[in-house]
């Protein structure tokens, strides 16, 4: 029977993007979506096929450079405050709605809350390492100097503030790791640390692209090897990178696509003709015909680049990065380089390396396949018509 869904992913083209497949396959099967997000995706998840509902917009913060305790308390404070600022809404509209269920990103803990009130069925959504007693992604990074969880310091205040206005108590150490009876996962089993570890709650159907596969792209000469550069549209802001990029590849004979977000090209000097950059390319189109990744290894760049089979240089900008740039590395898939160090003739040595060694060609062509078998969309909609059924 045809179910009524609502999606909430409020902001993060990571957490954006890996969800429109199963929300293209959910709509294509019947099934009424609603999605809630800011209006910076409302476009993408209306293509999607689902009807937008729109969350309060977040303002900009630059994220930060270094990822020092410091820092990473105002960055959480952000998220908390722009997650807290869509409860009302969320609660409204289902209210107002008869929603079936809530498919929530697991960074959308005010969702959860939704759905515990209203005794929705709720599944989570995991763009990145999913975490049990085994393995936890935050622990990996977010221990503090004494090797204790931070989270209580940094949102305790707003969690409190958030139980005297609503009447429901939060619980700031453990905010984002909630387990759900359904939690999707969009990684194979095979590239998340401690896979085996996690029980049947935990679907692993790896990443999907849906139609954004279909995004057309071509390089000018069909026969150049191209080679992708991004740094992924967060921790983008990096102009001495892509310089050191400019120098490493200006004579080398890739055609080189260059992905740098809003940065101005101006800022890179002169561009060589086998450059093309550009603030955003139509990403998967272009790993479909790229040779090696230069890539901060956020997880869906890392899981696309899989699904193609190329082979990854990982400078990792921050903790959770280096997390999945180190897996890349364990599985060799890639190489991991570091990102205040690098140096063109690094980058060069790492690509050649990644591009030509035959070891790593047959570990990518293996979990190519393995990423392929995961299942996608069409598993994860699966898995949320057997809950609901
Ligand atoms: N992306 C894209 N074009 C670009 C750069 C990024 O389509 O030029 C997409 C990419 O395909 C991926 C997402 O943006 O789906 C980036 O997510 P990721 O988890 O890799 O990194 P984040 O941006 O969250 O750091």
């Amino acid at each position: 029977m045809a179910k009524h869904l609502l999606f909430v992913a409020l902001l993060g083209h990571g957490h954006v993007n890996p969800t429109l497949p199963l929300v293209e396959e959910l709509v294509r099967r019947g099934h009424r979506v609603d999605y809630a997000t800011s209006a910076e995706h409302a476009d993408a998840v209306i293509r999607s096929g689902a009807h937008w509902v729109e969350l309060p917009p977040v303002e900009r913060i630059a994220p930060p450079t270094e990822f020092g305790p410091e820092t990473f308390g105002v960055f959480m404070r952000h998220l908390f405050g722009a997650m807290r600022a869509g409860y009302p809404v969320l609660r409204d509209h289902c209210t107002a709605e008869p929603v079936d269920a809530i498919c929530y990103d697991m960074m959308n803990w005010s969702a959860r809350i939704v759905a515990e009130q209203l005794g929705l069925p709720a599944v989570r959504l995991i763009p990145n390492f999913a975490s049990n007693e085994t393995f936890s992604l935050f622990s990996e990074f977010l221990k503090g100097p004494g090797g204790e969880n931070p989270l209580p310091a940094v949102l305790g205040p707003g969690c409190a503030e958030f139980a005297a206005e609503y009447g429901v108590a939060l619980d700031p150490a453990n905010l984002l790791d909630v387990t759900e009876k359904v939690n999707l996962v969009f990684i194979p089993r095979e590239f998340q640390p401690a896979g085996d570890s996690f029980d049947e709650r935990f679907h692993f159907v790896g990443p999907a692209l849906g139609s954004r596969e279909d995004e057309p792209w071509s390089p000018p000469d069909p026969e150049a090897p191209v080679l992708f550069i991004s740094l992924g549209t967060v921790f983008n802001d990096r102009p001495d990178f892509y310089r050191t990029c400019i120098e490493a590849f200006a004579d080398e004979p890739y055609h080189v696509a260059m992905s740098i977000g809003e940065l101005d090209p101006a800022a890179l000097g002169p561009i060589p003709p086998s450059f093309d950059v550009r603030a955003r390319f139509p990403q998967p189109a272009v790993l479909q015909r790229a040779t090696a990744f230069v890539s901060h290894t956020g997880m869906n760049s890392t899981m696309e680049a899989l699904y193609f089979g190329v082979g990854l240089i990982a400078v990792p900008q921050m903790p959770e990065q280096a997390a999945n740039a180190g897996r890349v590395v364990e599985l060799g898939l890639g190489e991991q380089l570091d990102a205040r160090t690098v140096t063109a003739g690094s980058l060069r040595a790492a690509v050649a390396r990644v591009a030509n060694d035959p070891a790593v060609r047959e570990n990518l062509a293996r979990m190519r396949k393995v990423v392929r078998e995961s299942g996608g969309a069409a598993r994860g909609a699966d898995v949320v018509e057997e809950y609901l059924r």
